[in-house]
Formats: C-alpha cells, sequence, structure tokens
C-alpha cells in the first residue's frame, strides 16, 4: 500500500466543458484525499482538453494529468483503457474515482483488471476508515433493499460513484494546482471500434436524472391524461417527470422516464412518487434521493417506509390542490 498515494479522479468530458459528475467526484475526492492527508489529481483525457485542467484544480484537485490527443475526440474503450492504464500506473494513486455512467462502468472494470485489483461499481457513499486507512465504498444490494459497504485489500481501490451522491466544492478560481502532460502513447490501429454517429436523445426541460426535483407516477395514475398533470407540477417545480415500469409499460409515457433498476436512476433533493407502490425494482432507481415523498391510497403501502413525508389519499384529489398551492405560492 505504501507506493500508492493520493486519490485520482477520472474526469469526464462533455460538449468540451467538466460533466458535473466530474465536479461531484472532485469534490468527495477532496474530502477523501484531505482524510488520509494526501493529494487529489485530476485526469483529463480527450481532444483540445488542456484549457480544462485549471478548472479542475478550481474544484479541488491539487494536480492535473491531461492527455490531449485527436484519436481521443471521442470516448473509444481501447483508447480511454491504455491511456488509464499509462497514468495510473505512472501516477500510482490509492484511490480511483469514476462516474458511474455509461463511460464510467465500462472502463472501471476493465481498468481493475489491468491493474490487477477490483472495483466497486454504484457507490453512493465513501469514506476512509480511521484505522485501516482503506476507502470503504458503500452500494446498494438486494434491488436497493439494503446496503453494502465494502473495502478492497489490492490497490488502486476503485470505485464509480452514482450521479449527484456527492457535492461538488464551490468553484475557486484562485486555486493553484499542477499540471502535468503525459502523452497518450497511442496506436491507432489498436483500437478496434469507432464512433459512426452520436445521436443525442432529444429532452424537453430538465433531463431527469440531472433535475432536483423528479414528479414520478405509478400504474395508479391510470392512463396518459394524469401524467399531464403530474408533468404541470413538475415543471412548476423546476423538475422533471418519471414513471415506475407500468405506465412505460403501458405506453401512457416512453420508456425513457422510467425509473428503477431496468431504468433510470436519480438521485434529486426531491422526490415525489405518486400512486406507486415502491416495489424494490422501483426503489433500486430511486433511493439515493434526499427526500422522498410519497402519495398513495394504500396506508400500507411499501413506499412509505422509504418517504419523509407521506399522504395517503387519491391522487386526483391531493396533487391538483397542490399544484394549485404551488402556483399560489410561486405567483408570491
Ligand atoms: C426484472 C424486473 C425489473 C423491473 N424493473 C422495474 C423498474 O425499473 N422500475 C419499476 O418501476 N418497476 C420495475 N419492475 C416492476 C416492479 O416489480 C413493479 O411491478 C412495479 O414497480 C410496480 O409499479 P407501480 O408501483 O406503479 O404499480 P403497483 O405496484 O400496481 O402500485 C400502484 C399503486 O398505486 C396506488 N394507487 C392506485 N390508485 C391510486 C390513487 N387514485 N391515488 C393514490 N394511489 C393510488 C396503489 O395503492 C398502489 O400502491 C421490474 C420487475 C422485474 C421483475
Amino acid at each position: 500500500m505504501s507506493d500508492y498515494k493520493g486519490v485520482m479522479v477520472f474526469c469526464e468530458i462533455v460538449e468540451g466543458k467538466l460533466a458535473a459528475i466530474a465536479t461531484e467526484l472532485l469534490g468527495c475526492g477532496r474530502r477523501l484525499a484531505d482524510d488520509l492527508g494526501e493529494e487529489l489529481s485530476a485526469v483529463l483525457i480527450g481532444s483540445g482538453v488542456s484549457g480544462l485542467a485549471q478548472e479542475a484544480i478550481a474544484f479541488g484537485a491539487d494536480k492535473a494529468y491531461v492527455v490531449d490527443n485527436a484519436l481521443l475526440k471521442e470516448y473509444e474503450t481501447d483508447a480511454f483503457l491504455s491511456v488509464m492504464e499509462k497514468v495510473a500506473k505512472e501516477a500510482m494513486p490509492q484511490i480511483i474515482l469514476m462516474g458511474q455512467t455509461n463511460v464510467g462502468r465500462d472502463l472501471a472494470p476493465r481498468l481493475a483488471f489491468r491493474l490487477e485489483t477490483s472495483a466497486s461499481l454504484d457507490c453512493v457513499e465513501l469514506a476512509i476508515d480511521p484505522d485501516s486507512k482503506l476507502l470503504q465504498q458503500t452500494k446498494p444490494v438486494y434491488g436497493g433493499n439494503a446496503r453494502a459497504i465494502f473495502t478492497s485489500e489490492s490497490f488502486p481501490q476503485i470505485a464509480t460513484v452514482r450521479a449527484k451522491a456527492m457535492t461538488p466544492l464551490q468553484k475557486d478560481d484562485s486555486r493553484k494546482g499542477d499540471v502535468v502532460t503525459v502523452e497518450a502513447g497511442l496506436d491507432a490501429s489498436a483500437m478496434r471500434t469507432k464512433v459512426l454517429e452520436t445521436v443525442v436523445e432529444e429532452v424537453e426541460g430538465i433531463k431527469l436524472e440531472d433535475a432536483n426535483v423528479v414528479v414520478t407516477g405509478g400504474r395508479g395514475i391510470g392512463g396518459p391524461e394524469g401524467f399531464q398533470e403530474l408533468e404541470e407540477l413538475a415543471k412548476l417545480l423546476k423538475g422533471a417527470l418519471g414513471a415506475s415500469r407500468p405506465p412505460c409499460d403501458n405506453g401512457w409515457v416512453p420508456d425513457t422516464i422510467q425509473v428503477g433498476l431496468t431504468g433510470k436512476i436519480v438521485s434529486p433533493d426531491l422526490y415525489i412518487a405518486i400512486a406507486l407502490s415502491g416495489s424494490s425494482q422501483h426503489l433500486a432507481g430511486c433511493s439515493g434521493s434526499k427526500n422522498i415523498v410519497a402519495v398513495n391510497r394504500d396506508p400500507e403501502a411499501n413506499i412509505f417506509k422509504e418517504a419523509s413525508y407521506g399522504v395517503v389519499g387519491d391522487w386526483k384529489k391531493i396533487i391538483p390542490a397542490f399544484t394549485e398551492k404551488v402556483k399560489e405560492l410561486l405567483a408570491g
């Protein structure tokens, strides 16, 4: 372990900017590095990304490793894996953090294999054990019904972290840090895949995964008309609309807004769960929410066990009255 020092964050870059998950991981990485009394480094991989090094430092990094190469314009597994392996072997961090995103889920286990270590995916809490100094990696298990804490005895300790589970630091442009340029050392012929086209999912309003407020309806909403009422409430609260699986299966709403084990995972500040029972498969997608408010006519519904606040009754009476009140309050 003594050969391994510091915390490293793999920073995802979206449309030329640090992704929200990167700033969240830097906030978490800063706390872990401080607890260890060691350095926090950021890794920026892409094409034309050098300018982001100072931004990563402003969000908490002591050092930024920049790998800037035209072959790294789009995420490509072989290329990013080879670069991350190179950086990790040079820097020897004891912890590597990535987002629980399409990229992080692809990269983390492969990197762990290359570095002959393990990776814990989908963590929602990370801490340093005060005695062993090992990383305690907390993640939901059994479909979100329980949480397990893992530690790894091999190094580096690699974890992916769920979006919005961590809080970014306030950006401080006066922070100073080192910028280290690393040669990608890529062989284009060794890259076995290439991105032919990127299709951006069209989303009206705020993306479900990014929303601070999510208003979700279940089977008890009864049809697509009911979801229009929920959507109105979501818009008033500057949030996004979600659904449990039956409304998606029934075609009342698009599949893209399904929350749960086989849908999206969200961790908003406020999750309003309306007319859904709170199955373990649904909770797997929303149990990381800071506050759950449940509306259900069945006082025994499982969702009330997870909720911070609950209203027992018919949503058709409760939601219109609540929406009117929100409008009144917003009107001042
Ligand atoms: C492998 C697998 C993966 C799955 N993945 C997912 C997933 O990703 N997401 C997901 O959601 N599900 C998933 N499911 C399905 C899951 O098991 C449940 O069937 C589903 O979550 C139930 O949805 P629901 O709570 O909307 O419906 P129900 O369980 O039928 O609950 C409806 C609720 O609405 C309440 N209600 C009815 N009318 C009213 C009213 N007028 N006012 C107030 N309350 C009312 C009822 O009291 C009831 O509690 C998965 C299942 C499997 C097997």
